[in-house]
């Protein structure tokens, strides 16, 4: 049975073991390597970069981030839309919270740009719904365990920015999961644009073929630049 407290895990991974420091602040240009169907939390300065690195090319990084002074409020992807007037954010855009403020700016994308916006990340449920009878690692619960480890609580589990997950859309709307189209050691930098905590988990589906076809789940690393 899911748990009623959003911020409680349904079940727990080596997510707990992660920690980058008791708060999540990094140390600046030091690689750090997300374990293959876990998360991290990291804390960002106003002016600080966060460089995601897709070492293996097929992996996607669910990705959120929170205020630092309020953890009620963080991205938005509704909010993006309306923003962006897109659902396919693009180097230059900057990604708004769910009060319109500019949290994150895409200042550089070596991929060729395929990112989703619109779909829930994995959880539980999903995992029951695919017919995964025991516990499966799942986003949602990665986003609960790295906040958890340094010490904050995820208020909910927002809409993620679903970093080169492949989800093309039909002329009727219609949607399907796709494999990635980024390719080895691609990245994605982000300035932040006012103190926030950002979650990135690498996405433990695979049940579906959203990380790669026939390839297990891999590693995610990411870098934060100071200003
Ligand atoms: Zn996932």
């Amino acid at each position: 049975m899911q748990s009623p407290d959003s911020a409680v895990p349904d079940g727990t991974n080596r997510s707990l073991e992660l920690a980058i420091s008791a708060d999540g602040t990094p140390e600046p240009d030091r690689v750090y390597t997300i374990d293959a169907r876990c998360g991290i939390a990291v804390r960002l300065r106003k002016g600080q970069v966060l460089r995601v690195i897709n070492p293996s090319g097929h992996q996607v990084c669910d990705f959120w981030a929170f205020c630092a002074e309020n953890l009620g409020e963080h991205l938005s992807m509704a909010h993006v839309h309306t923003s962006l007037g897109s659902i396919f954010p693009k180097v230059g855009d900057a990604l708004v919270t769910n009060l319109r403020k500019p949290l994150l700016e895409i200042i550089e994308d070596t991929s060729p740009g395929v990112h989703d916006t619109i779909v829930a990340c994995c959880d539980h449920a999903r995992y029951r719904e695919l017919g995964c009878e025991g516990y499966h690692d799942n986003c949602a619960d990665n986003l609960r365990m790295a906040m958890s480890v340094i010490g904050l609580r995820a208020p909910r589990v927002p809409a993620p920015f679903n970093i080169w997950m492949n989800v093309p859309i039909a002329p009727d709307g219609g949607t399907r999961f796709a494999p990635p189209v980024s390719r080895p050691g691609d990245v994605i930098r982000m300035r932040t644009l006012s103190d926030a905590i950002a979650v990135m988990s690498a996405c433990p589906q695979d049940m579906t073929e959203v990380n790669g076809d026939g390839v297990a789940p891999g590693i995610l690393q990411f870098v934060v630049e100071d200003a």
